[in-house]
């Protein structure tokens, strides 16, 4: 068993650091907060790294597969900004890994060398007014005219759909009694007629606007079924398969960014603040919520890494990956607020320090990716707990 990370994330990670501290200054993670809106150049330079190919075979212009370093670049991302590490995802994994699991010949051609350079992303469509942890009852609709394909429904919380090129939709291609065998993934381009996106309000994940995202009558050809013809009815195999063990690394690494971030301030703000004639970092109460913090975010670190591992080697890790959305996203939530409420006081509550930014960002991620009931569900269910 070895517990070091590879010289190559050590050096993703050392370059990515010494990026980030660079190219994002607090004044524009601020920014980007209060304007609920990050410039495609900032994920173009995370291309530039080379970060954008990291589940992309190198004849397409990627890395290969490499989720371990899509984990650690995620992690990093997020230490800053949950939102960047958001669209990072968009470009890497929705975009990246996806086409290269699943997408026609012709499509990776077409969009895994944009993709590998940072240069295109993709917003995912799955959740619907009527549709959230039960996915496929898709109500969004596509028919076969011949090699055209038309589309009708409407899409929501789909995140960042007003600034990526495609919307990667779940859709229902057949009859909806056959519920998992007639659906299909479509990538609809955000400017084709018939779209129509509505941003909506949240309080984080700000950067990233969730949005509506409406389809009426929006004419695409079999070409941007996800996996041409092959993929017609295939959306559910698409959804189930390989790519599914990576994306549930998404939610956490983020977590886990976002939780390391609010841990450094307020270690660092205990260190600041007198009170009773000493450094709350001298006071038990808060030395204790501090080391507790580290310990979880420990485990946090290992249970991730470990899940990151098994997907790398293509061993079985679905219950792994499960576990750590589980495990982190509920972790993180909770060092968060400890480090909020137990540690930063009023200023964790207030704008100026980031402590109040972290807060919203970690809220939302039992809830989004699988929610924390639902991987309960999967623990559950992959173990073969009985029901009766
Ligand atoms: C910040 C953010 C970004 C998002 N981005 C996207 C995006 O880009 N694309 C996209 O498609 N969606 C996105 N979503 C939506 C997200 O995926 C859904 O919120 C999620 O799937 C849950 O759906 P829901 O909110 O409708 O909850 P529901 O499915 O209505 O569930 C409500 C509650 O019931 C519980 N529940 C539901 N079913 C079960 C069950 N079978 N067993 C046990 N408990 C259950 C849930 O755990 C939850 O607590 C985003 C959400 C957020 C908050």
């Amino acid at each position: 068993m070895n517990f070091a990370e590879s010289e190559e994330i050590v050096a993703l990670r050392d370059t990515l650091r010494r990026y980030l501290a660079r190219q994002c200054p607090v004044e524009k993670l601020e920014r980007w907060d209060r304007e609920d809106f990050i410039p495609r150049e900032e994920l173009e330079g995370l291309g530039e790294l080379g970060l954008c190919g990291v589940c992309i075979p190198a004849e397409y212009g990627g890395l290969g597969h490499d989720p371990v370093a899509l984990v650690a670049a995620i992690e990093e991302i997020a230490r800053y900004s949950a939102g960047f590490a958001s669209y990072y995802i968009m470009c890497s994994g929705y975009g990246g890994l996806n086409i290269a699991e699943a997408g026609s010949p012709e499509q990776k051609r077409r969009l895994l060398p944009q993709l590998a350079a940072g240069r295109l992303a993709f917003s995912y469509g799955l959740s619907e007014p009527n549709v959230g942890a039960d996915l496929a009852s898709v109500e969004t609709r596509a028919e076969r005219l011949g090699d055209r394909v038309i589309v009708n429904g409407a899409k929501r919380w789909t995140s960042a759909a007003c600034m990526t090129d495609y919307v990667y939709a779940l859709v229902r291609s057949g009859p909806v009694e056959a519920k998992r065998r007639n659906l299909s993934f479509v990538l609809v381009p955000r400017t084709a007629p018939g779209v129509t996106v509505t941003n909506l309000s949240a309080m984080g994940h700000n950067g990233v606007p969730l949005a509506d995202v409406t389809f009426e009558n929006v004419e695409l050809s079999i070409d941007d079924v996800v996996g041409g013809e092959a993929g017609w009815n295939a959306g559910w195999s698409v959804l189930a398969g390989p790519a599914l063990e990576v994306e549930k690394l998404g939610p956490p690494a983020i977590a886990l960014g976002v939780a390391e971030a609010a841990l450094a301030e307020a270690w660092d703000y205990s260190q600041q603040r007198v009170q009773g004639g000493r450094r709350i970092c001298g006071h038990q109460a808060v030395r204790h919520a501090l080391a507790e913090a580290r310990t979880q975010l420990q485990a946090c670190r290992l249970m991730l890494a470990h899940a990151a591992w098994l997907v790398q080697e293509r061993r079985p890790s679905a219950v792994a990956t499960s576990m750590a959305k589980l495990f982190v996203a509920e972790r993180a939530r909770e060092v968060v607020l400890a480090c909020q409420q137990q540690v930063m006081g009023a200023y964790g509550y207030a704008h100026g320090f980031q402590m109040q930014r972290y807060v919203r960002d970690v809220l939302a991620i039992p809830i989004y990716g699988g929610s924390s009931a639902i991987q309960r569900n999967n623990v559950a269910n992959l173990l073969q707990l009985p029901r009766e």
